[in-house]
């Protein structure tokens, strides 16, 4: 048999070879082996993979199998220098071209190219497809093309790059080239519209399951964001590194000076910042272990920073695939990590109107209904939060429940909301039929309350029938319901004012067609941990990674003050030389000799040879392995507080008699 006839077998050791040699892993994960082999065999691929799926593995193992330099192209040059040091440091001979060198510094990594001594080559689109490189890239040979953040094509997306739609030449001028295009971008339209855009009608397509169990969602009743963000991050994250996300510049700022008013090192990023000041946040982000970037969406596409522990949204996503995207960049190294969201009244009108005074045609206008209804309604789903995102994008929940959301956690309490529902519907009706006027969620809610303020003092609110009939319930559950009922679709917002409208479904509401189940709102907001306070209904949360026995943790903790000082001395951040994961891996195995450590996941040869007697030092100074006698230990439970009693009543519910 020739070699010809049997490349994927060669290839696929060889790959399984390269994966423990350089990486240091034991084996592939997912879809990993067969997305290596298909390409390393020559063919296209086009990857969808979430974020900390490892799609990096899917072109950087086959650039080092192929003969040949493999072309990265990546949209991100701010992070280009962070990704080759990190290769380097795996004893990969990487590079990278783009505007942020000289004239010099170029020259030599071309010339690297040239003479073959470059496994991987990052550009970014826009360089790639200038005469000067593609003239460059002829003169050398390309072992594969690896076109990241693929999704970058969609001219739909908020991503989109009009320079990777120059990307479709390379298969015109490279025929017998693999290309490989990736993304965590989950919907099957951005799938096809990359396949189309980049002309790989052959592509064989990878998919990879979209569940990220190592990540917490959450999703709480906004009262006061900052404070409840403020305890959320005292509570649970004190000292970890994560991302708040804000709608406005204005509220990045606001946030970030009130979290470092508090003690919390944060920093704002937004588009209305200069590049400098950007770059600085960025990079500090990467390099320091605990610091808050608050930001805007402008922040995070391409951040492999593993050990963002939590990501936090003080505003309402305006998708459920911005909102996946966002929170998967927490925990990529698959240790527990938070999605937090605080969501309330205010989001989904501000929401709304957006959508309303905002650009685009009446068909642009309707998706972004659609989009903004779908994150509605995962946000007051009182079903499991992950099932409700993975049915989104069309995959299937594993199990019922998957007992890491908040909604398995501490399953909520729905009742029937029905009266309330007609309690406000037809407050809206006699503002409109008896005195032809519109008003917006507060003064209708006032109405229900019989507040006597000025506005109501003005316009004579407290003359109608339904002033005061709503005083079972608190301000903040009135904001509930009306919230829920726009999430419902049985309201809805008009004009720049944000007034309260009914919607064709309105009807059988009022009506007494149909009844209007709601979630309870809890009367204080709580941002204790899910499943660790007591309480009715609530369970333990069940999180993919056991944390670490309270024995072990002054050897990892002595593991990280050594790996600060290595990444201080070498100006790259701690992750390039082990990632978290890895360290709580020597901790557990315990390595008494250098041989001992090469054995451990993440530990590759080239770190072995760099760190090995390192890290043997800093155990061996340590003193023995630790008697880990209370193995599976971990942090006490915190003593929250929402019980039952915090609940409204809510039993004693009027009749309704003329306001209906
Ligand atoms: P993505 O680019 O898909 O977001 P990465 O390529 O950055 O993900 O990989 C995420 C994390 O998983 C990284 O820390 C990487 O080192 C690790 N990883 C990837 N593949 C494997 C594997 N086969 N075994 C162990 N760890 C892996
Ligand atoms: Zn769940």
């Amino acid at each position: 048999m020739t070699e010809v006839d049997m490349p994927t077998a060669d290839g696929s050791s060889e790959a399984r070879a390269t994966l423990h040699r350089v990486f240091g892993y034991d084996a592939f994960r997912g879809e990993q082996e067969a997305i290596i082999d298909h390409v390393v065999a020559g063919g296209d691929a086009v990857v969808l993979m979430p974020t900390g799926g490892g799609k990096s593995l899917c072109y950087q193992i086959p650039a080092l199998v192929r003969p040949g330099t493999g072309i990265v192209v990546s949209p991100l040059i701010a992070l280009m220098q962070d990704q080759v040091d990190a290769l380097r440091a795996l004893g990969v001979r990487a590079g990278f071209v783009n505007s942020s060198q000289d004239f010099d510094e170029r020259r030599v990594v071309e010339a690297e190219f040239l003479a073959g001594e470059l496994d991987l080559l990052y550009l970014a689109p826009e360089r790639l497809r200038l005469d000067s490189t593609l003239d460059l890239l002829s003169r050398g040979k390309i072992s594969v093309f690896a076109i990241d953040e693929a999704h970058c094509v969609s001219q739909w997306g908020h991503d989109f790059r009009p320079d990777y739609l120059a990307l479709s030449l390379l298969g015109e001028r490279w025929p017998d080239v693999p290309r490989i295009a990736l993304t965590a971008t989950a919907t099957r339209a951005t799938h096809q519209e990359i396949t189309q855009r980049l002309d790989m009608p052959t592509a064989r397509h990878f998919e990879a399951s979209f569940d990220r169990p190592n990540i917490q969602y959450r999703i709480v009743p906004k009262a006061d964001p900052k404070k409840q963000l403020l305890s959320f991050l005292r509570e649970e994250h004190p000292g970890d590194a994560g991302i708040v996300y804000c709608l406005s510049r204005n509220s990045v700022d606001k946030t970030a000076e009130f979290l470092s008013g508090n003690g919390i090192e944060a920093v704002p990023y937004h588009a209305g910042l200069d590049a400098g000041t950007r770059a600085r946040h960025q990079a500090r982000f990467l390099r320091e272990e605990g610091l808050v970037v608050v930001a805007t969406i402008a922040f995070g596409m391409g951040i492999d920073k593993p050990d963002v522990r939590f990501v936090a949204h003080l505003d309402l996503p305006k998708s459920v695939e911005g909102y996946y995207q966002e929170t998967g960049r927490a925990g990529r190294d698959g240790l527990p990590s938070t999605a937090w969201m605080a969501y309330g009244l205010n989001d989904v009108i501000q929401q709304r109107k957006l959508i309303q005074s905002g650009e685009g045609d009446e068909a642009f206008r309707r998706r972004a209904q659609a989009h903004l209804d779908a994150m509605l309604a995962l946000c007051e789903t009182a079903q499991c939060r992950r099932g409700q995102l993975l049915n989104y994008f069309g995959q299937e929940p594993g199990e019922a429940g998957c007992g890491n959301c908040d909604t398995c956690l501490t399953p909520p309490e729905t009742w029937d909301g029905t009266v309330a529902a007609q309690k406000v519907l037809s407050t809206v009706v006699r503002l409109q039929r008896e005195r032809g006027q519109k008003f917006g969620a507060v003064q209708i809610v006032d109405i229900l309350l019989g507040k006597r303020t000025g506005k109501v003092i003005q316009f004579d609110h407290d003359q109608l029938s339904v002033f005061g009939i709503g005083q079972e319930l608190s301000e903040a559950e009135w904001r509930g319901v009306v919230r829920q009922l726009l999430a419902q679709g049985l309201l809805a917002v008009e004009g720049d004012y944000g007034t309260l409208v009914l919607t064709e479904a309105s009807g059988s509401v009022l009506r007494r067609e149909r009844e209007v189940p709601l979630r309870k709102e809890p009367k204080r907001p709580t941002s204790a941990k899910a499943g660790s306070s007591s309480g009715r209904g609530e369970r333990k949360a069940k999180t993919a990674v056991p944390e670490l026995p309270e024995s072990l943790l002054p050897a990892f903790e002595a593991l990280r003050a050594w790996r600060a000082e290595q990444a201080r001395e070498q100006g790259v951040p701690a992750y390039v030389i082990f990632h978290d994961a890895t360290l709580r891996e020597i901790v557990t195995a315990w390595p008494t000799s250098v041989a001992q450590l090469g054995g451990i996941s993440g530990v590759g040869e080239k770190k072995l040879v760099t760190y090995g007697e390192g890290v043997i030092g800093v155990l061996a100074g340590l003193g023995g392995t630790p008697d880990d006698g209370e193995a599976g230990g971990g942090k006490a439970a915190a003593q929250g507080d929402p019980a039952a009693d915090d609940w409204p009543e809510m039993d004693a519910e009027p009749e309704p008699d003329d306001w209906i």
